[in-house]
């Protein structure tokens, strides 16, 4: 029975890989990067190793079964398959055993992706670890120290263990904040091909204290990347008192009275339609190291602080 479940773990992992290899040909096709290649082989043995050390040591060292610990470690092996192949039917072509990056896609968040920044990792290391268990053989033996930082979230000090990890990206562009300085950027990052993630806490529209007009200068650079919300034109602006009244008409062009949240869902929805991602979060911190950027659970190439006046990104960065 044991070894019959060892079978099926190794006529799996065939299956994925002939599913791999086509997959990788479609994302190949498509403009992806492979990171990591050079260690592929390796992996490939380690894997293909640990599945014959499961049999080899049962039947050499003649371990016996224990019932409390096999049978929790089978439903454990069971569910790890099943959060494993969930990712498979999430990712469609985009999943593979090899780190492939196709930087123009999106990040997907969908299904397991919710709640997890690396499900297949987890279920690798419950996976690996719990097939000797389900025989009993009750030892701390893990799989590679960068799967089981990768699985275990994104807190920096680990990334920094997880040389893999540290070079595939989330987004090329991280942009911290939502508002029109965050959105105007993601639309112009875009624009130049760079994918990007958007980190706001607040829900769209969002509101804020503010005289609602728009210089010509301000309007041109908005309507250039496609952004042209509703409101009133004007050709000038004008102070008055009871007594008096100063005005400056606009050379040649118009400004643009508009509601802020009229503003800010045309900015929304103009970058959606781009492609751009969106996560609901505050950045509080902000991780660097060599390669890139980890905050808000996103790792990045380059982050943008666009999270106002008070910009916590700012002093999180000491800039
Ligand atoms: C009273 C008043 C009147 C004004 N009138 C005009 C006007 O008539 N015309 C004009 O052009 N400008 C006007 N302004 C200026 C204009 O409002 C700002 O220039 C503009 O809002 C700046 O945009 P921003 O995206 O840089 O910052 P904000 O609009 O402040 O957006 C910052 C965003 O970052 C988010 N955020 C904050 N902290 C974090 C974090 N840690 N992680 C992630 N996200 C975070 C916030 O939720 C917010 O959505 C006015 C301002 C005021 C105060």
């Amino acid at each position: 029975m044991y070894y019959l479940l060892i079978l099926a773990v190794g006529v799996e992992r065939v299956v994925e890989l002939i599913i791999a290899k086509r997959n990788a040909r479609w994302a190949f096709a498509h403009g992806g990067k492979a990171f990591g290649h050079g260690r592929y082989p390796a992996m490939v043995a380690l894997h293909t190793a640990l599945l014959i050390g499961c049999v080899v040591e049962v039947w050499a060292l003649h371990r016996p079964f224990v019932p409390w610990l096999g049978w929790s470690m089978l439903a454990v092996v069971a569910l790890s398959q099943g959060l494993r192949w969930w990712c498979v039917t999430t990712l469609g072509r985009r999943w593979n055993t090899l780190a492939i990056v196709l930087p123009q896609a999106p990040l997907v968040r969908r299904d397991p992706y919710r709640w997890l920044h690396h499900p297949t990792m987890s279920q690798w290391w419950l996976k690996g670890s719990r097939c000797r268990g389900a025989h009993g053989v009750a030892d701390r033996s893990r799989f590679h120290p960068g799967q089981r930082g990768a699985a275990e979230d994104t807190d920096p000090s680990r990334e920094r263990c997880a040389g893999l990890h540290m070079m595939t990206y989330d987004t090329e562009l991280l942009i911290a904040g939502g508002g029109p300085g965050g959105l105007a950027t993601a639309l112009y990052a875009r624009r130049q091909g760079l994918s990007v993630i958007v980190a706001e806490p607040r829900e769209t529209p969002i509101d804020k204290a503010c005289g609602e007009g728009l210089m010509p200068g301000g309007l041109a650079e908005l309507t250039s990347p496609g952004v042209d919300p509703v409101g009133m034109p004007f050709r000038g602006i004008a102070y008055l008192s009871e007594h008096r009244r100063a005005e400056a008409p606009f050379r040649d062009r118009l400004g643009r009275g508009v509601r802020r949240t009229t503003l800010h869902a045309a900015f929304a929805a103009r970058a959606k339609e781009q492609d751009t991602e969106w996560i609901r979060a505050r950045v509080k911190s902000v991780h660097q190291d060599a390669y890139g950027v980890t905050a808000a659970g996103v790792r990045a190439k380059w982050l943008v602080a666009a999270d106002g006046l008070h910009s916590a990104v700012r002093r999180a960065v000491v800039v």
